[in-house]
């Protein structure tokens, strides 16, 4: 490309997609280049078992705009997208799926959209004509995106969608662990981002297999809490553990303070099931207490030998909404 730093860097997670690579590659060179933009398409395999790193890196030799990257194993859709992030250099970063649900057409009009409105730092697209027929795809996708619009306060009506476009700073601040990577909306409204949803086209997988089953809902669920955790308490776990703990401690430092009275008084309290109570909740709420101290502890460990700020600061006031 002519220019050092591209205007947009495209990323892809790709396992096991051989049949759909070739497609891929050449579907986003016919979308981006008749445009205005400059670009590169970082392709991350995720340690496919099939010919998918193969078929890679032989169109690569040939496009000097196709970064391919190959991880070691299979780590995952949100270790690749992290690897594709690390090494993006462009002013936008898009990303898409590598099964060609996602229609790489859409990738200028949203970039437009970044380019000209500077409110926006980050869109998410919407499959507002979702073409997975199954309803046991459909059904708890509906209820993930309430849930977590919902509980997190980050509203959308789609959070399952791959395509979506950022400012590259954007990308910069938000580090991807776990599975995290259906929380990237929420992650990036963290890091300070506006965020608005746009419908984008769809279409059904034709080739290759879908990598999920109906087991990545509960997993969905414990993301949900982990994220509502971190919003809330990040900075200040002992609120969250020592409330608890204060709970519990306080109701077993009653009843083990009543029983002493009635012990001094003469009375017989071994076999009083309130002892029992007592001490559970005494110990219980002992260790969610130092649990809590411990989290704070952490939390400075995470953030000064990195000299990283707990607070970031805005260029300029934010406008009036
Ligand atoms: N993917 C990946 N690593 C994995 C699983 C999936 O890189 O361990 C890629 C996959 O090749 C595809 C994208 O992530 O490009 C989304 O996967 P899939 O289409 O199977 O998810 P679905 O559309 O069924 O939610
Ligand atoms: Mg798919």
């Amino acid at each position: 490309m002519s220019s050092a730093i591209p205007d947009i860097s495209i990323v892809i997670p790709v396992y096991n997609e051989a049949e759909n690579v070739t497609d891929l590659v050449a579907r986003v060179e016919a979308a981006i280049r008749p445009t205005r933009y400059s670009f590169e398409l970082i392709c991350i395999d995720d340690g496919s078992r099939d010919d998918t790193a193969y078929i890679l890196q032989s169109l690569a030799a040939e496009r000097p705009w196709l970064c391919p990257l190959f991880l070691m194993r299979n780590y995952g859709q949100t270790a690749a997208l992290q690897a594709g992030f690390d090494a993006a250099g462009g002013r936008y970063v898009v990303t898409l799926d590598g099964d060609l649900q996602n229609d790489p057409l859409d990738i200028p009009g949203l970039v437009d959209r970044l380019e000209e409105d500077t409110s926006v730092d980050m869109i998410s697209g919407w499959r507002k004509e979702r073409q997975d027929r199954a309803l046991s795809r459909k059904l708890p996708s509906m209820l993930a995106n309430r849930l977590i619009s919902w509980a997190t306060g980050v509203s959308l009506h789609d959070y399952g969608c791959a395509l979506k476009a950022y400012r590259g700073e954007i990308i910069a601040r938000i580090r991807l662990y776990g599975e995290l990577h259906r929380f990237i909306p929420i992650l990036a409204a963290e890091a300070g981002a506006r965020i608005v949803e746009v419908p984008v086209r769809h279409h059904a997988r034709t080739r290759g297999q879908s990598k999920y089953g109906i087991d990545r809902t509960f997993r969905v669920i414990l993301d949900l809490l982990l994220m509502k955790f971190l919003m809330r308490y990040l900075h200040r776990p002992l609120h969250a553990f020592g409330g608890v703990g204060l709970g519990l401690l306080i109701p077993g430092l009653s009843m083990l303070g009543w029983l002493l009275l009635q012990k001094l008084l003469g009375a017989d309290i071994g076999g009083r099931p309130l002892l029992m109570a007592g001490v559970t909740l005494t110990l219980m709420g002992v260790q969610l207490l130092g649990l809590g101290l411990l989290g704070e502890i952490l939390i400075r460990v995470y953030h000064e030998p990195e000299g990283r700020a707990q607070y970031r600061l805005r260029d300029v006031p934010r406008p009036k909404s």
